[in-house]
């Protein structure tokens, strides 16, 4: 069996994106600034794709600058809003611990040129309270970055509250929506977001390529200097095969939101409900308020790394939480900011379901991991240490 369970880091493109961008470069290769009709034909392709998204996230076309994806989304929405609060004297920022890169090395790249940066606390279920960020901002507040949906625990922030609270407050409010752009309702207006970040990957789309949604009246600053396209605010011609592609997968996620959401959460719940069986094992992130397809745990005692590449060896396609960076297993910093011990954020295991996930794989994966987990706790000496009573069980 080969089972695909790590949506969360790609997913695979769907039939209808394949079919946009292949129309495109064969018919639409002409560059949408130019004057004659090949050119002209493809800005009208971009255009009709503009209007499209922006039409399914209740926004203007204008309010869409399409880029290379959701790291260049973040980027760029984070420079923009702290230039555009430098100019007003305002150098604080919040945000949370456990974003993603693209957000977090932003910000630490902001903090060093004399932003100050607070994060908010990530509770042990994975959220944000809503009166932790009233309480946090401060009158040289510029802007609160909290991503939609948290990529490796998929616990889904309560946005809409959060949102107006900066409203009320006059602050600008970024989300990266990468995870929960075509997996759940957006709506950038009743959500009160002023900046959003959107990634067509995640979205069964082609890879590099998404968008920024930037409220009309919020200006954006470019990374890219150049030609005039994106209105100034994105140089480059535009990858229009990508654009279209982009616009097909989400039409079409968007179409079967509903019944995929329907399809998956009892799936969700079926998979964490086996696994929960495994002794010394937790969920990570609130069991409700998550994801569709998201499934998070850690297993005391074990690798997370050793445990993927033994799946795999089974057929199962996963990930883990810890990232190799120059050699060294650092565990994620998502579990630390939700209260991980180091220890226990090493065993962790991310599966992640898509449209394709049957009933039955998702029996073969419960049966599997408990195998594996079992076997890999036979040699580890922090499992032994604490099955002879010589330390204490964590979870
Ligand atoms: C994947 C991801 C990104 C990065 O998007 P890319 O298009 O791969 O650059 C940013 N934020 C979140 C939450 C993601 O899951």
């Amino acid at each position: 069996m080969r089972i695909y369970a790590d949506n969360a880091a790609t997913t695979p493109m769907c039939p209808a994106a394949l079919a946009a961008m292949l129309h495109c470069m064969e018919e639409r290769y002409g560059n949408p600034s130019s004057l004659h009709t090949p050119g002209q034909r493809a800005k009208e392709t971009l255009e009709t794709a503009r209007e499209e998204i922006a039409a399914l996230l209740h926004a203007a076309p204008r309010e869409l600058t399409f880029t290379s994806g959701g790291s260049e989304a973040d980027n760029q929405a984070l420079r923009s809003a702290a230039a555009l609060g430098r100019r007003q004297g305002k150098t604080h920022i919040i945000s949370t611990a456990f974003e993603h890169h693209a957000v977090l090395h932003t910000l630490d790249r902001l903090a060093r040129e004399g932003f100050s940066v607070t994060l908010l606390d990530v509770h042990t279920d994975g959220l944000v309270r809503p009166e932790e960020l009233e309480a946090a901002i401060r009158p040289d507040t510029c802007l609160v970055s909290v991503m939609y949906a948290n990529n490796e625990i998929g616990t889904v922030q309560p946005i809409r509250e959060l949102g107006a609270i900066c409203r009320a407050r006059g602050v600008l409010f970024h989300t990266d929506a990468v995870q929960a752009v075509g997996q759940l309702p957006i709506d950038v207006q009743a959500d009160h977001i002023d900046l959003l970040s959107a990634s067509a990957h995640k979205f069964h789309g082609p890879k590099g390529v998404g968008f920024l949604y930037a409220r009309r009246g919020v200006a954006l600053t470019p990374l890219i200097e150049g030609g005039a396209q994106e209105r100034g605010k994105r140089a480059g011609t535009e990858n229009v095969p990508a654009v279209a592609g982009m616009a097909a997968a989400l039409r079409e996620s968007a179409a079967q939101m509903e019944q995929n959401a329907a399809r998956l959460i009892p799936l969700r719940d079926r998979l964490i409900e086996g696994l929960q069986t495994i002794p010394h094992a937790a969920r990570n992130g609130d069991a409700l308020r998550r994801l569709p397809g998201n499934v998070s745990f850690c297993f005391e005692g074990i690798e997370g790394e050793a445990l993927l590449l033994l799946l795999d060896d089974r057929g199962i396609a996963a990930s883990s939480g810890s990232a190799c960076t120059s050699g060294a297993l650092d565990p994620s910093h998502v579990l630390l900011a939700i209260g991980r011990s180091h220890d226990v954020a090493h065993g962790s295991l991310r599966l992640s379901l898509g449209p394709e996930t049957t009933e039955a794989e998702i029996d073969y994966i419960i049966e599997n991991v408990r195998d594996v987990v079992e076997y890999l706790r036979g040699f580890s000496p922090v499992w032994r240490e604490r099955a002879e009573g010589k330390a204490p069980f964590v979870l």
